[in-house]
């Protein structure tokens, strides 16, 4: 169940599969979630997505909401214009070529100079992908990594995080764990990833960018005690020297999403 109020666009594409098949009639998903809010589209036009529950009255509007993301992804590349992006290509741990960075991201790899974003096997990047990459070159890559992971609850401020983490993260990873454990353990080869000795049922780091490694495991549900299956992703010690916190929650929720996408599970 979708909760009913203060949805936005960009929340209602976490509940779509974001595969952009056109079938609603939109071009994408997230033109499918401002044309639902518009009233243009019924929850019903989309075959692939359960939008039960869906509320679309009382949120704030469409257009504002998507309006402030391409703002803020226009003022994050004004920024990023002003850089020396060759120079921080090595902090980052990306390459630098023909006058563009080429930056490993989840299972792909993006192309990006001050004025464009784009996976280079064609695959949308929606506003909160490009935010999110233009924000990790604005940083800079400030200290080594520690190679210490802790809990996000530990990082300033993060109490709010904390949920956002636990229910786009967290909960969904150890539901689709404890169901289809084998073809996600399958799917994990599509990314950048590196074992680690067992903690738990499943103990892996991925990166979602090169510097930015998420610490995740998941423990099998065990009935017998009461207990239901449980995930939990760790950050690196020093992960705010490369994103702030609004965005390294970002790259566990779009991590997921992903993971789930590549497994072909929605
Ligand atoms: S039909 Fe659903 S999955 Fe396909 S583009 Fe529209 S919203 Fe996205």
């Amino acid at each position: 169940m979708i909760p009913a109020m203060g949805l936005t666009p960009l929340e209602i594409v976490r509940h779509l599969p974001k595969t952009n098949c056109g079938e609603c009639g939109e071009l994408s998903c997230l033109a499918f979630a401002v044309a639902l809010l518009s009233g243009k589209r019924t929850p019903r036009d989309c075959p692939h997505a359960n939008l039960e529950g869906l509320s679309l009255s009382g949120g704030p509007n469409p257009s504002s909401e998507l309006d402030q993301a391409w703002r803020i992804l226009e003022e994050v590349k004004t920024e990023v214009a002003g850089l020396d992006l060759r120079a921080r290509a090595g902090g980052l741990g990306v390459e630098w070529r023909e006058g563009r960075l080429l930056i490993p991201y989840l299972d792909g790899l993006v192309e990006l100079t001050p004025r464009s974003a784009r996976r280079i096997d064609g695959l949308e990047l929606d506003p909160r992908d490009q935010i999110l990459l233009y924000n990790y070159v604005r940083f800079g890559g400030k200290a080594p990594l520690s190679g210490e992971f802790v809990g996000l609850e530990t990082f300033p401020n993060s109490v709010s995080k904390v949920a956002t983490l636990r229910r786009y993260a967290e909960e969904r990873l150890a539901r689709a764990l404890s169901e289809r454990f084998a073809t996600l353990r399958k799917a994990l080869s599509s990314f950048r990833t590196r074992e680690i000795p067992a903690e738990a049922d499943l103990s892996f780091e991925v990166y979602v960018l090169p510097r930015v490694p998420l610490r995740i495991h998941f423990w099998r549900p065990e009935p017998e005690e009461g207990l239901p299956p449980e995930a939990k992703v760790l950050y690196d010690r020093l992960a705010l020297e490369y994103l702030d916190l609004e965005s390294l929650v970002f790259c566990a929720e779009r991590f997921t999403e992903r993971w789930l996408e590549v497994a072909g599970i929605r």
